[in-house]
């Protein structure tokens, strides 16, 4: 269950972005990626309208589909962003933790498990 140290120093480099005005303000990407999507879950097989607050499961939140890793271009690129609500988005992200260091890696970084999504 080791994860590698880069990560951790990413996840601080980045946090900050989702603090910027251009990704939460008012007229941010999230705000306009939200009204594109029409406040409904684009998950495949959800389509829930995205009207909870906090942390209810039908919150809205805006997932980066190609995982940015601090790329700017990437995070700030409205055709990466989708609407999800928080619970199809935290079973990602739970699926996404689990990546890799449980299923492990060859030697290209490639998942071995050829259950992994990324082998589907
Ligand atoms: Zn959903």
């Amino acid at each position: 269950m080791n994860r590698p140290h880069y990560r951790s120093q990413d996840a601080g480099q980045y946090r900050k972005l989702y603090s910027d005005p251009r990704w939460c303000g008012p007229h941010g990407l999230r705000k306009r990626v939200l009204l594109r999507d029409g406040y409904v879950c684009q998950w495949a097989g959800c389509g829930r309208s995205l009207i909870g607050k906090g942390n209810a499961p039908n919150a809205p939140v805006v997932h980066h589909v190609e995982d940015h890793k601090g790329d700017l271009e990437l995070f700030f690129d409205e055709e990466n962003c989708m609407s999800t609500c928080k619970e199809c988005h935290d079973r990602d992200a739970q699926r996404m933790t689990h990546r890799g260091y449980i299923s492990g890696h060859d030697v290209d970084g490639r998942p071995i498990d050829p259950g992994h999504p990324w082998n589907r």
